[in-house]
């Protein structure tokens, strides 16, 4: 698989004594393949994905990443890593600076790897980048703040793309889009998956999305999953209280 976990994370505070936002948690995530993560609010799904990306470390356990144990590498490896796997955010705006051309963002990550020599070859790419994601590459010289919220998704898409990745974890990519809108963009999801074969771990708090992206299901409760299955199974047939909670409050 492309990352595997039986990991523990806890967060130290001044006030509150210990949080273990993780709790045990292993799953692993094939190639090409969507794992849906899902919980509510605080049962440790962002934290998971910052263990995998490597944005965290874990109080215990080890993270896999395509057969190596990513939790000790160092500096130039971890770089190496960040080249197959990378991440989408629920709102870009958070990640993207705020006085930068989109399309320098975006080739920010192929300069970063050396992935192409030139200034001029970059913009090509680029533009290429936009393109695929739906958006007009005129829009490269854009600022962040002048797009929509599906635009700018689609801005941080074509970034985490542009190193073609093996796998990318999306944090609640859509949650803060509307309705319409959430759609495009799962489908845009799916439209990669199809040209690139690249793995999604896939981050939401209620199922509607993900029945449809998903090919398997992770259920996340204060720090554990409490179930897993593939999306068939699960909607069939779920086995724990809070995953049939979850599945009747959908609309
Ligand atoms: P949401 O749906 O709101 O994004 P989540 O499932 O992504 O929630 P996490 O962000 O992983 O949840 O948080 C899990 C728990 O860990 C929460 O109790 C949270 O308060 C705590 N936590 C997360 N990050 C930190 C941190 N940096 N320091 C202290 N506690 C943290
Ligand atoms: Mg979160």
């Amino acid at each position: 698989g492309l990352a595997r976990h039986f990991v523990t994370k806890d967060f130290f505070g001044r006030e509150v004594h210990r949080v273990r936002a993780v709790d045990g948690v292993s799953f692993s995530v094939a190639p090409g393949e969507t794992l849906g993560l899902v919980g509510e609010s605080g049962s440790g799904k962002s934290t998971t994905g910052r263990l995998i990306l490597r944005l965290d470390d874990p109080t215990a356990g080890q993270v896999h990443f395509e057969g190596q144990e990513i939790t000790g590498l160092g500096k130039g490896q971890l770089k190496a890593m960040r080249r197959r796997m990378q991440v989408v955010f629920q709102d870009p705006y958070s990640s993207l600076n705020p006085r930068m051309r989109v399309g320098e963002a975006v080739a920010e990550p192929l300069r970063a790897h050396r992935l192409f020599k030139t200034a001029a070859e970059r913009r090509e790419r680029v533009a290429q980048l936009f393109q695929r994601v739906g958006l007009d590459p005129r829009f490269a010289e854009r600022l962040p703040h002048q797009f929509s919220g599906g635009q700018r998704q689609r801005v941080g898409i074509a970034r985490a793309i542009a190193v073609e990745p093996k796998l990318i974890v999306a944090d609640e990519p859509i949650t803060a889009l509307d309705v319409s809108i959430q759609a495009q963009i799962v489908n845009l999801f799916m439209d990669l998956q199809q040209e690139m074969g690249v793995a999604y771990l896939f981050i939401a708090h209620d199922l509607a999305m993900v029945r449809f992206l998903c090919h398997r299901v992770a259920v996340m409760l204060r720090g554990r999953i409490v179930e897993m299955a593939s999306t068939e199974q699960l909607f069939a047939d779920a086995r724990h209280p809070y995953t049939q909670a979850l599945i009747s409050a959908m609309p």
